[in-house]
C-alpha cells in the first residue's frame, strides 16, 4: 500500500492503523482535536494571560536553580494578600451574625430592629452552614488491607498524617483533600488512572498527593476555596433577575473578588506542584515520577475503550478496566511518541494550577532520587484484587457519565 504524504512537509506519513495519522517530521495533526482555548475577552485579558505566562516561566527557572533537598514553600505577596482576603470573607458571616444580634438588642423591642437585625443574623447563619460535599464511596481497612498498608507506609515515610478515609472513584485522577471542621485528610484514587500505572508509578502518584499534605496545601486550598465559594454564592444570590440594574454591579463585584482570590493563589499553587513532585520523587524515585506524567494523558483513550462496551448487551462482559489495561499495554510506539510531543507543546498557565508536564519532568530530572518505598509486583497484585470488586460498579458510573442518554 502506498503511504500517504504529509500535507504540510510532504514527508511520507507513517502507518498509524486505527490511531489518528500525524507527521513526526513537522508535527502535522499531532493534536487532531485541540482543546478549545477560551478567550474571556479583548486585548487586556490577552495581555494578562501573556504576563502570567512570562511570570510562570520565570518562576520555573528560579525553581530549577534551587538546590535539591528539603524544599520549603516561600511566602509571596500575592499569597499573603489572597490569604488575608479569604480570612475577611470567611469571617464575614460571623460579622453579620454579631451585627444582627447587636441591632436586635440595641433597638429592642422595636419591630424594625427585630426585622433588620433578624435578616442579617439569618443570612450570617446561612452563609456559615457547611456546604454539603458528599464523600465518594470508600474502601475501609478491613476490605483493603494491602492498599491501606501502602497508603500508610507512604504517609509515614513523608512524616504526614495518615488518611481518615480512602475513596475510590471513576475519575481519571487522584487527589488529597482535607474535610470537615478538623480538616481530616481524605485520599481519593481514581481507578481508571490507577489501573494503568506500574507498581512504582502508583507509589509516585500517592507520594505526590501526600506531599501536598506535608505542605498543608489541602488545608490552604480548603480555606481559600471556602472563601471563593462564599463569594460565588453571594454573586449568584445577587445575580440580576428583574431588577438587574441595581444588583448587577454588586454581583459583579462578588464574582470579581472570587476570581481575584483564585488568581492570587495560582502562583502559590504552581510552586506547590513542583515541591510536591520533588518530595514525592524522594519516596517513589524519579523514574516513576516522570513516568506518571505521560500517563496523565491517557484519559483520551477512555472513550474509545468505552464505546464498544456501551452497546454490548447487559449480562455480557462489560468490565471497562481489563479492556482499558489491555488497550494501554498495546499502545503503539508511534502513538506514545505523539503523546510525548503533545506534552512538550504544553504552555505555562494553560491548565490552571498545574505547570506544563515537560517543566515538571525537567524539574524532577534536575534532582534525581532513587526512592525509598518500593512496591513489589506481588503487593501491587494484592491491591488489584482488593479494588477489582469495585470495577463493575465504577464501569456503570463511567457509562452513565459518558453516555447519559443511552
Ligand atoms: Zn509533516
Ligand atoms: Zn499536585
Amino acid at each position: 500500500m502506498a503511504s500517504a504524504q504529509c500535507p504540510e512537509c510532504r514527508h511520507d506519513l507513517p502507518e498509524t492503523g486505527s490511531f489518528s495519522a500525524w507527521c513526526p517530521s513537522c508535527n502535522w495533526n499531532v493534536e487532531p482535536t485541540p482543546s478549545p482555548i477560551v478567550w474571556i475577552g479583548g486585548p487586556i485579558e490577552r495581555r494578562l494571560v501573556g504576563l502570567r505566562r512570562r511570570f510562570a516561566q520565570r518562576q520555573f527557572e528560579a525553581m530549577l536553580a534551587r538546590p535539591p533537598g528539603a524544599p520549603k514553600a516561600r511566602r509571596s505577596v500575592g499569597a499573603i494578600v489572597g490569604w488575608g482576603l479569604a480570612a475577611v470573607v470567611n469571617l464575614f458571616p460571623l460579622a453579620l451574625l454579631i451585627a444582627g444580634t447587636l441591632i436586635i438588642a440595641g433597638n429592642w423591642p422595636s419591630a424594625g430592629g427585630i426585622i433588620w437585625g433578624g435578616i442579617l443574623a439569618i443570612v450570617g447563619i446561612l452563609l456559615s452552614l457547611p456546604r454539603r460535599w458528599r464523600l465518594p464511596d470508600g474502601l475501609d481497612r478491613t476490605d483493603a488491607p494491602a492498599l491501606h498498608g501502602l497508603v500508610d507506609e507512604i504517609a509515614d515515610a513523608l512524616g504526614t498524617r495518615r488518611v481518615r478515609r480512602l475513596a475510590v472513584t471513576a475519575e481519571f485522577n487522584a487527589s488529597y483533600i482535607a474535610t470537615g471542621v478538623r480538616r481530616r485528610p481524605v485520599l481519593v484514587i481514581g481507578l481508571p488512572l490507577w489501573a494503568v500505572l506500574s507498581p512504582q508509578e502508583r507509589v509516585a502518584v500517592l507520594s505526590h498527593e501526600f506531599a501536598h499534605g506535608t505542605n498543608r496545601d489541602g488545608f490552604r486550598s480548603g480555606f481559600m476555596g471556602r472563601a471563593a465559594g462564599t463569594l460565588a454564592f453571594l454573586a449568584n444570590a445577587t445575580a440580576p433577575g428583574s431588577d438587574g440594574l441595581i444588583l448587577a454591579p454588586v454581583s459583579g463585584a462578588f464574582a470579581g473578588l472570587a476570581y481575584l482570590i483564585v488568581y492570587l493563589m495560582w502562583q502559590r499553587s504552581q510552586e506547590a506542584e513542583f515541591l510536591a513532585d520533588e518530595r514525592g520523587a524522594a519516596i517513589a524515585g524519579t523514574t516513576a515520577a516522570v513516568g506518571t506524567l505521560q500517563k496523565t494523558g491517557f484519559w483520551r483513550y477512555m472513550q474509545p475503550v468505552l464505546d464498544p462496551i456501551a452497546y454490548r448487551l447487559p449480562g455480557s462482559d462489560r468490565n471497562f478496566f481489563p479492556a482499558f489495561r489491555r488497550f494501554i499495554a498495546g499502545l503503539p510506539e508511534l502513538e506514545r511518541q505523539r503523546l510525548q510531543r503533545l506534552m512538550d507543546r504544553e504552555a505555562f498557565e494553560e491548565s490552571g494550577s498545574h505547570p506544563p508536564r515537560w517543566a515538571r519532568a525537567r524539574y524532577l530530572e534536575s534532582r534525581p532520587a532513587p526512592g525509598s518505598v518500593i512496591l513489589s509486583p506481588e503487593r501491587s497484585a494484592a491491591i488489584d484484587a482488593e479494588t477489582a470488586r469495585l470495577e463493575a460498579r465504577l464501569t456503570d458510573v463511567l457509562l452513565s457519565q459518558f453516555y447519559p442518554n443511552r
